[in-house]
């Protein structure tokens, strides 16, 4: 009987503010432990949380970009549960009243174009992160940092419209864009400013009812998100297939085995005895806040592809890839408005542009070469005045030295040679010299033609214009009649 996964996820996404959702704390990644703290994000008794502005700000402009509603008016719930990284003993979240909810997102995979429900989009702060390696007593001692206690996450959750491991990585890739596209999120999952949470269950093929399913947690990379979910897929439908049941729990990955073990049994939400959080009033949205932002949002990856293709008549594959990022997209742009044609410019970012930044291990947002400067190059090849092979090594020396295209042609005198009585001068011995090529062209030894072409763009040290280098060749040896 073949099976069928069902997979939805749970994403924790850091919002790009400077300061804690409820405190004045610094949200900088990667202080001194312990530096960025205050009683109220380290629970004090007695200190009162105040909403960050800018944090409900991020969150809108994401519950906007994944097509939720936003709700006018939601609430924060505390959401108990004891740990050590946690000091109050809740975490401040939202529960039955998220800030934005009944979104869907699309995204490609293979081929298909595919949708996947969002549930809700809520605000919550960030619990501490306990160490347990790395000081003298690490074998008795765990100790806790509180720098990213109190920091402003979103909680996105899917309906579980997922199928398989593939949809579900590609899927997280495509929220991933999107976050960082808007500026809420800066996608760094190495530092954990973006995670994941899978669920899955597998079912018969073809059946409409849900099996039970395990939610493996903190999966911080598409290739561990994609690997969790192959094994645990594997490992459930095994489970069945040998008679026995899936148990609700929640596992861990484990990246050196590829694995997933077991961590506890799941806890029902009763467990957290949610209760609204008696010290934050509700956060009310009113029609012209979330207008100003509907109005400020940038146009979106999908829109701009689009554009791409009508706009610039670009196919589809480059506006594909050129979207992938907003600094992508915006050199494309500025490249163009300088003078660049389009095609030229998609020609040259995916190809001797994005070798340049893969050699020197550099982002688009610091190429070598400014999107002008990059015009001011393909422009050169555009008037003739150097060739397109000529425009490579150009180009080279342009990364290297940070000069213009223009300054290194004059400077190093690449300009082509198009002038006729020049080129003809170079013809003219080229065909005394070798008069045997020239008996064989006429002969009707096409290839002969070749031949000669090659030795007069090696008298012209490689600047003749060969187009016009051709042209004339032919002339010649077809006694004036062009073309022949
Ligand atoms: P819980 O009450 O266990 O937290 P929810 O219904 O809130 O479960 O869903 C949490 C996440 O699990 C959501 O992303 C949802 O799409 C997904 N999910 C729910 N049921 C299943 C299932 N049977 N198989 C796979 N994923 C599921
Ligand atoms: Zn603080
Ligand atoms: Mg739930």
């Amino acid at each position: 009987m073949p099976f069928e996964a069902v997979i939805g996820l749970e994403i924790h996404a850091q919002l790009q503010t400077a300061s804690k959702i409820f405190c004045g704390c610094s949200t900088v990644f990667g202080a001194p432990p312990n530096t960025h703290v205050c009683p109220v994000c380290l629970g004090f008794p007695g200190a009162l949380p105040v909403l960050n502005g800018a944090a409900v700000d991020f969150a809108v402009r994401a519950g906007l970009a994944l097509g939720c509603r936003i709700n006018d008016r939601s609430i924060f719930a505390r959401k108990n549960y004891f740990y050590p990284d946690l000091p109050k003993g809740y975490q401040i979240s939202q529960y039955e009243l998220p800030l934005a909810s009944q979104g869907a997102l699309e995204y490609t995979v293979g081929d298909g174009i595919r949708r996947v429900g969002i549930t809700r989009v809520h605000l919550e702060e960030d619990a501490g992160k306990s160490l347990h390696e790395g000081f003298s007593d690490s074998d008795r001692k765990t100790y806790v940092d509180f720098n990213r206690s109190g920091v402003p996450l979103i909680e996105i959750v899917t309906e579980p419209d997922l199928r398989s491991a593939p949809e579900a990585a590609a899927f997280f890739a495509r929220l991933r864009a999107i976050l960082v596209w808007l500026g809420v999120n800066d996608g760094n999952m190495e530092e954990g400013s973006l995670r994941c949470d899978a669920n899955v269950s597998v079912r018969p093929a073809g059946s409409g009812a849900f099996g039970t399913k395990a939610e493996v947690k903190n999966l911080n990379s598409f290739r561990f998100l994609q690997k969790a979910l192959e094994y645990e897929i594997d490992r459930q439908i095994e489970l069945l297939r040998e008679g026995g049941r899936v148990r609700q729990e929640t596992r861990l990955f484990d990246a050196a085995s590829g694995g997933t073990v077991s961590m506890r049994s799941k806890e029902e939400a009763h467990d957290y005895r949610y209760f609204p959080e008696p010290d934050l009033p509700p956060v009310v949205l009113d029609a012209d806040r979330v207008d100003a932002l509907r109005r400020a949002m940038p146009e979106l990856p999908d829109a701009r592809r689009r554009r791409f293709i009508e706009q610039h008549a670009l196919p589809e594959y480059d506006a594909g890839h050129l979207t992938e990022s907003r600094a992508l997209a915006d050199y494309f742009e500025q490249a163009v408005a300088a003078g660049g044609s389009p095609k030229m410019v998609s020609n040259w970012m995916m190809g001797e542009l994005a070798r340049a930044l893969n050699d020197n291990g550099r982002e688009i947002s610091d190429a070598p070469v400014t999107a002008a400067r990059l015009a001011s190059l393909l422009q050169l090849i555009d008037r003739g005045t150097i060739s397109g092979a000529m425009a490579k090594g150009v180009f080279e020396k342009m990364c290297a030295s940070g000069r213009d295209a223009a300054e290194i042609v004059e400077a190093e005198g690449l300009s082509q040679i198009d002038d006729e009585a020049q080129i003809l001068e170079r013809i003219t011995s080229v065909l005394s010299e070798h008069a045997d090529a020239v008996a064989q062209f006429r002969a009707g030894k096409a290839a002969a033609l070749g031949f000669l072409v090659g030795q007069v763009m090696k008298a012209t040290a490689g600047k003749a214009n060969p187009r016009r280098v051709n042209e004339l060749l032919k002339r010649e040896l077809g006694g004036g009649s062009p073309g022949t």
